[in-house]
Formats: C-alpha cells, sequence, structure tokens
C-alpha cells in the first residue's frame, strides 16, 4: 500500500485508523480544505470510544500519537495532548447517526464561500452529487468551541451527510473515513462548479425524472451502507472493543434496518 493511500473499511485495527487519520489530514492541508491549524477529522472506534484529531495542531503535521481517545461523553481516555475543540460536534453526529463512523470538519474555500454568502450547494446541477449527498443544507451559524455549534447542526444531521455552517466551514460524515473525506472533497467541487456556473450565468437544472432515477439509486446506497455491508463483511466486529460490545443480527434484524433507514431518508428528503 502507498504510504499516502487508505482503504474503505470501518472495522480496522487501531493503529490503522490513526495512519489513516494523519494520512487524511495531509489530504486536508494538500487540498487547501483548511488553513493554519483548523479543521479536526475523528473515527469511531468501538460503541464508545472515538479516535479525534488534537487541538491546536496543524492537520498536516499529525503523528499517531498525537490523536486522542474518547468516549461519548468527551471524556479523555488516551492521549497526551487535548482534543479537538470541536470535538462534541463529531459526538452529537455519532449518537445521532449510529451507522457513521467517520466525521469530517474543514473550510474548503468555494464551499465555505457559500456558506459566508448565506446559500446552501441545494440546485440540481451534477448527477454525482444529487446521487452521493441529495443536497448540501446550510445551518445557522453557532460559536465555535462551545455547545451552539453542534446545536446549530443537530436539526440537519439526521438526513444529511454534508452540511455548510454559516460563515464557518462544512462539516462531512460517513460509513467509513474515507467515505466521510469524499464527501468534503464532492461538497467542495459541486461549489466550485456551481461558482463557475453562476459567473457564466446560466444553470441548466436536472429535470424531475432526472431526479428520480438519482434519487432511486441514492436510497439503495444509503441503506448499504446504513447496514454497513458495503465495505466491511457482514461479520465484521470492532476489533478494539471487548468481546461483550460485539452485535450479531439475523438477516431479518438486517433487513429491517435497511427498511428503517430506507424510511428514515425518505422522510428526510
Ligand atoms: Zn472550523
Amino acid at each position: 500500500m502507498n504510504s499516502e493511500s487508505i482503504f474503505h473499511g470501518a472495522m480496522k485495527p487501531e493503529e490503522e485508523h490513526r495512519r489513516d487519520i494523519c494520512v487524511v489530514g495531509r489530504w486536508i492541508k494538500e487540498h487547501g480544505f483548511a488553513a493554519s491549524t483548523d479543521g479536526n477529522i475523528s473515527v469511531r472506534l468501538g460503541p464508545n470510544r472515538i479516535l479525534v484529531t488534537p487541538t491546536r495542531m496543524s492537520k498536516g503535521m499529525m503523528a499517531p500519537d498525537d490523536l486522542v481517545v474518547t468516549d461519548l461523553t468527551g471524556r479523555r481516555l488516551g492521549g497526551l495532548r487535548q482534543a479537538s475543540s470541536e470535538l462534541g460536534m463529531h459526538l452529537m453526529i455519532y449518537r445521532l447517526r449510529p451507522e457513521v463512523n467517520a466525521v469530517c470538519h474543514a473550510h474548503p474555500p468555494y464551499a465555505t464561500g457559500f456558506a459566508v454568502a448565506g446559500m446552501a450547494l441545494d440546485k440540481p446541477l451534477l448527477c454525482e452529487m444529487v446521487m452521493d449527498l441529495g443536497c448540501v443544507p446550510l445551518a445557522h451559524y453557532g460559536t465555535p468551541g462551545t455547545s451552539e455549534l453542534a446545536e446549530a447542526i443537530e436539526p440537519l444531521v439526521p438526513g444529511h451527510d454534508a452540511i455548510l455552517m454559516a460563515n464557518h466551514g462544512v462539516v462531512t460524515c460517513g460509513y467509513d473515513l474515507l467515505t466521510a473525506f469524499q464527501r468534503m472533497e464532492t461538497t467542495e467541487h459541486f461549489a466550485h462548479v456551481a461558482f463557475v456556473s453562476e459567473l457564466l450565468g446560466r444553470q441548466n437544472l436536472l429535470t424531475a425524472a432526472d431526479l428520480e432515477k438519482l434519487e432511486a439509486r441514492r436510497v439503495r446506497h444509503v441503506a448499504r451502507e446504513a447496514a454497513g455491508t458495503e465495505h466491511d463483511s457482514a461479520h465484521a466486529e470492532y476489533p478494539n472493543d471487548a468481546a461483550a460490545d460485539r452485535v450479531t443480527l439475523t438477516r431479518r434484524e438486517l433487513e429491517s434496518l435497511i427498511d428503517e433507514a430506507i424510511q428514515k431518508d425518505r422522510a428526510h428528503r
């Protein structure tokens, strides 16, 4: 494996998650998605263990030992540094979205420009965007480092995998870290395309029939992701937790989870 590549999957040894977060931190810097020590990344290691980037450190300069382990209440369980000041936002997402195992927050300039302008990314301009993310809504402003930030985005979290944060940036989540990062890339790319089409003064939107077909594909994708069957084996377990934390689902339970995810997704359309 290339030292700068990571693979899909949430069921990995902790040391691999640590390495993956450092790689994604470098990508965030190289893509210009964050300046200085901005941005934060986390991964769910198990039912009550979160691995998160430290505060006041460039995301491009982190080593695996710089990362911090906390529980779902934010109590530090491991690491010498302080966890990100936006940890509360990450924990809220993990509590509301049991199928989510990774969260990325950054300030990519085009998407953040839309957030500063008070404009959601909600026009059906690109098929890939509709299929992967639906739309990217805009949450109202919340002061960074306070509970206001999590409260501002909370109502949008159950129905969206990427959210613009007014006068601030973007937060994305996914079944695994690579998915969460790629959603950050997709959001920024879409914002760039939307910006160029605004400059050109013309936007041909996808039709209702186009959207219906894309929506059907998106619902199937969401269901697979909710069941965790897309990237990891159905028998995979959190490798970092005790056997007592493992959950085994029958086929019927798995199917009902998929149905529930489809209903949830439709309810938020
Ligand atoms: Zn931020």
